[in-house]
């Protein structure tokens, strides 16, 4: 088909139908003959990576693994936490927890990191919502004594930037740890380095970027990293995508399907 169309243009440009000039020159032919074989070749990868869509992974978004958290999302009423206590070697403080079911990952990933020489301390996991209720407190008070004539709503909108909102943390749902360091520093260490390189390997992602800060709602947080299970932190790694972008693109199910779960 490809050949066929090729050919078809090809004649019809040195014939003499295309009315574009130049013709009698064979280098006109020759150019047109690549630009065509080029245009038929974009065409069929297009049509293959639309068809391997249509095959491709499904996801299921009210799974807990892929529970969506964000400024936007809060944790439903009903969500049900099962966590289990991380390994003292890494867990930087008394009593850290992370949720059950990908405690077993977390500690590999702190276990490999180690064996390479990479030393990791988990500085904050599951927190209560007491505990998160405090912490935005303490920030919305910090960023009124720095700039007395904000409003109350101002200073909380400036404060949910950095400290997420009591019910809308991923640490709530014990998915998410914190790293060695909340300094942007961290992002110059071998630590980060070998993080961002490694943690989808155990199902984790860098959860909030410079680049996609305007999808997240969160500033940069080089230290913080969210476990989603390893089919979608690799997708998500090899296709660039923060988990909202991710969710909006293979999400096709549930928003065809209306007796879904998700629609509620
Ligand atoms: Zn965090």
């Amino acid at each position: 088909m490809k050949k066929l169309l090729s050919f078809i243009l090809v004649f019809a440009i040195s014939s003499g139908i295309s009315g574009c000039g130049g013709f009698g020159d064979p280098t006109i032919s020759v150019e047109q003959d690549v630009i065509t074989n080029v245009s038929s070749e974009t065409m069929s990868e297009d049509t293959s990576s639309q068809e391997e869509e249509e095959a491709g992974p499904i996801f299921d978004f009210n799974s807990w693994e892929l529970r969506l958290v964000n400024p936007w999302n809060s944790i439903p009423e009903d969500f049900e936490l099962q966590l289990a206590t991380i390994t003292s070697p890494y867990a930087g403080f008394a009593g850290a927890s992370f949720d059950a079911r990908a405690i077993e990952p977390l500690h590999a990933l702190c276990a490999d990191a180690k064996a390479a020489g990479i030393n990791l301390t988990i500085i904050s996991a599951y927190r209560t919502n007491e505990f998160q209720t405090n912490n935005f407190e303490r920030k919305v008070n910090n960023v009124m004594a720095a700039d007395p004539s904000l409003t109350r709503e101002e200073a909380e909108a400036k404060a949910a930037t950095v400290v997420a909102r009591p019910g809308t943390s991923e640490h709530q749902v014990g998915l998410a740890v914190d790293f060695n360091s909340v300094e942007d520093s961290f992002k110059n260490t071998k630590e980060y380095a070998w993080l961002v390189e490694n943690c989808t390997k155990y199902g984790f992602i860098l959860r909030y970027t410079e680049e996609k800060q305007d999808i997240t709602g969160i500033i940069p947080e080089p230290w913080h990293y969210r476990y989603v299970g390893v089919e979608a932190a690799k997708i998500m790694k090899e296709e660039n995508l923060c988990l909202e972008e991710f969710i909006e693109k293979y999400n096709v199910t549930a928003a065809d399907d209306t007796s879904s779960e998700a629609v509620q």
